[in-house]
C-alpha cells in the first residue's frame, strides 16, 4: 500500500511521505495527513517478541512508503542505539496499579527525544531522495523540550541549520541551561519575550510566507519544522503505543485483543494523537485520556465541543503544556469532519480571527474514545508526593498530570491503563522536591536539588544534567515577539 499525504485545509495534490517531512506544514498552511491510516499487518501475538527497532520498523514501514528498507533501517538504527540510557529505549514500568512508560531515557531526558532522534535522520534522507541542494534551515518554537531535543538531533548535521525560539520566561531553569549551552556550528537558540503561543504563532508566519521563502531559496536556503505538526514526529510517536501494548502482553498483564486505556499529558496534542493513530490501525486501545494542567482548553473542547483560545494563561510547573493553541488538534478535527478539508479550514480561520470555533453535534458523536480532565497545581503536587509514599516512584510535573487523571478517572476501570511518563523528574527538580517536602528544600539551589532528588529516587543522575551543569553559556539572544523574522534574518544573512 502506497500512503501519500494530503492536507487539512484543501484538496490539493498529494506529497509523499518524503515530501511531506521535507515540507513540514502544506502550502495552504494546513497539516499533512496520510491519505489512509494503515492497519498493522503483523499479528499482535507477534509484539511480545520485537525490540524497539523492530517494533518501530513494523509501523513507520507503513507510512513513509517512499522509504527503501535499507534507507529507513538505517535511519531506526541510528536513531534508537546508545544515545538512550536503556536498551529497551522506552520501558514500561508498574507502579501503584499503573503502567508508566518511560518515553524519558534519551539525550535530553524528555519524550521529544523519541521522535527529534530519528527525525534529523529522516530528514536528510528525504533531502536525498528528492534531489534538494538547500541547505535546510529547521525554524522550531520550543515550550521548553522540543528545542533542545530537535538542537542535540540536529547539531552539526551537514546540509542543515537550526533556530530555535522558546518563551524566555516560559520553561524551566533546567531546560533553558539545556537550550543556550548547546554546542554545534549550525545552532541557534533565541529567547522571546512573549510565550510559548507567541513563538508557535511567529514561526507559522515566517512558513507562510512566500516573500520570504524566495529570498531563502535566492541564499540557498530552505525551512523545514521539527515542530509536532511535522508528520516525521508524529509517526515515530506511533510506535512506542505499539511497544508498549507488546510489552504488556510479554509482562502477561494482558491477553492479546485485550483492551488498554492511554492517559497521556497533553499540550500541542502531538502524543496522544499518535496514541489515536496507533487506535485506528487496529492496536486495542479503548479509551484516551488527554490530561491538562491548568491551560485547560482541551479538557473544556471535550466537555462542550467549544475550543475557546481566548482567556487567561497560567504559566504552571509542566511549562510543556503551557499551550492553549494545540496545534495537532487540527488532524483530529479533519477525521471527524469527514476529512472534509472545507470544514477544518473554516474552524482554523475562526480560531485564527475570533479565538474560538464550536464543532457540529456529528462530529462530537465521533470523539467517544475520548476522555478529558486536568489537574491543577496543587493537584500536580499532591500526585506527585501521592505516587512517592505508594510506590517510592518519583515522577515529574506532566507525568503526574496524567497520573491525577488516571487517579481520578481511569484507575477504577478493568481495563489496564498505560501513563505517558513524558519527562524525567531531573528535568524538573524544583517542582518536583517541592511536591514532596517544600520547607525541606526550598533554600537549596537546582543543582544541589539534583544530588537530593538522586538521594530520594536512587535512580541514577542522567548524563543530560551532568553535562550541563559545567557547559558554558554560547546563546544569548534575546528578542521581542515581534523582531522573530528580522533575527532570522539576521542569523541567516538575508
Ligand atoms: C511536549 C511535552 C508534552 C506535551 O506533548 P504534546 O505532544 O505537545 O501534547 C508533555 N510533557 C512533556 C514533558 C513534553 O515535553
Amino acid at each position: 500500500m502506497n500512503i501519500m499525504y494530503k492536507s487539512t485545509r484543501s484538496n490539493s495534490a498529494k506529497v509523499t511521505a518524503s515530501q511531506a517531512i521535507l515540507k513540514g506544514l502544506a502550502d495552504d498552511g494546513g497539516l499533512f495527513v496520510p491519505d489512509q491510516i494503515p492497519a498493522l499487518d503483523i499479528p499482535l501475538s507477534s509484539l511480545p517478541s520485537l525490540s524497539y527497532q523492530e517494533t518501530a520498523y513494523e509501523v513507520m514501514k507503513l507510512y513513509f512508503s517512499d522509504f527503501t528498507e535499507e534507507e529507513l533501517k538505517h535511519c531506526i538504527r541510528g536513531a534508537y542505539d546508545d544515545k538512550f540510557d536503556t536498551a529497551q529505549i522506552a520501558p514500561l514500568v508498574k507502579k501503584d496499579g499503573a503502567f508508566y512508560l518511560e518515553l524519558f531515557h534519551g539525550k535530553t531526558i524528555a519524550f521529544k527525544d523519541m521522535a527529534l532522534s530519528i527525525l534529523p535522520y529522516l530528514m536528510t534522507t528525504s533531502a536525498k531522495k528528492n534531489h534538494v541542494e538547500n541547505e535546510i534551515v529547521i525554524l522550531t518554537a520550543t515550550s521548553g523540550d522540543t528545542g533542545k531535543a530537535a538542537l542535540a538531533g540536529f547539531a552539526d548535521v551537514p546540509g542543515t541549520s537550526i533556530i530555535v525560539f522558546y518563551p524566555k520566561d516560559g520553561v524551566s531553569p533546567i531546560q533553558e541551561r539545556q537550550m543556550v549551552t548547546q554546542k554545534g556550528d549550525n545552532t541557534h537558540v533565541v529567547g522571546i519575550v512573549g510565550n510559548f503561543d507567541d513563538a508557535q504563532t511567529g514561526v507559522k508566519q515566517m512558513f507562510g510566507s512566500k516573500e520570504l521563502a524566495e529570498r531563502m531559496n535566492k541564499k540557498g536556503y530552505q525551512f523545514s519544522s521539527a515542530n509536532s505538526i511535522n508528520i516525521g514526529r508524529l509517526v515515530p510517536q506511533i510506535v512506542y503505543y505499539v511497544y508498549a501494548y507488546g510489552q504488556l502482553l510479554k509482562q502477561g498483564e494482558i491477553e492479546c485483543g485485550d483492551a488498554i486505556n492511554v492517559v497521556v499529558p497533553t499540550g500541542n496534542f502531538g502524543n496522544i494523537l499518535a496514541a489515536y493513530y496507533a487506535k485506528n490501525m487496529g492496536l486495542p486501545i479503548e479509551t484516551l485520556f488527554c490530561a491538562s494542567n491548568e491551560n485547560k482548553v482541551l479538557y473544556d473542547f471535550f466537555q462542550t465541543g467549544n475550543y475557546d483560545r481566548k482567556r487567561e494563561f497560567f504559566v504552571t510547573s509542566s511549562p510543556s503544556m503551557d499551550i492553549l493553541i494545540s496545534s495537532n488538534l487540527e488532524r483530529l478535527l479533519y477525521k471527524i469532519a469527514g476529512e472534509d478539508p472545507e470544514t477544518v479550514k473554516g474552524l482554523m480561520d475562526a480560531l485564527g480571527g475570533a479565538g474560538e470555533y464550536q464543532i457540529t453535534q456529528e462530529m462530537r458523536d465521533k470523539l467517544t474514545g475520548f476522555v478529558g480532565g486536568f489537574a491543577t497545581e496543587k493537584e500536580t503536587a499532591d500526585t506527585i508526593r501521592k505516587v512517592y509514599k505508594a510506590a517510592d516512584y518519583i515522577i515529574d510535573p506532566h507525568t503526574a498530570v496524567a497520573a491525577h487523571v488516571y487517579y481520578t478517572k481511569a484507575a477504577d476501570t478493568s481495563r489496564k491503563t498505560v501513563i505517558a511518563s513524558t519527562a524525567s523528574p531531573y528535568k524538573f527538580t524544583r517542582s518536583v522536591t517541592d511536591a514532596i517536602d517544600k520547607e525541606k528544600y526550598d533554600a537549596m539551589g537546582d543543582f544541589e536539588l539534583v544530588d537530593e532528588l538522586n538521594r530520594l529516587s536512587g535512580v541514577k543522575v542522567p548524563g543530560a544534567i551532568g553535562e550541563i551543569r559545567t557547559a558554558p553559556i554560547v546563546h544569548d539572544t534575546v528578542c521581542d515577539k515581534s523582531e522573530m523574522q528580522q533575527t532570522v534574518e539576521r542569523i541567516l544573512g538575508l
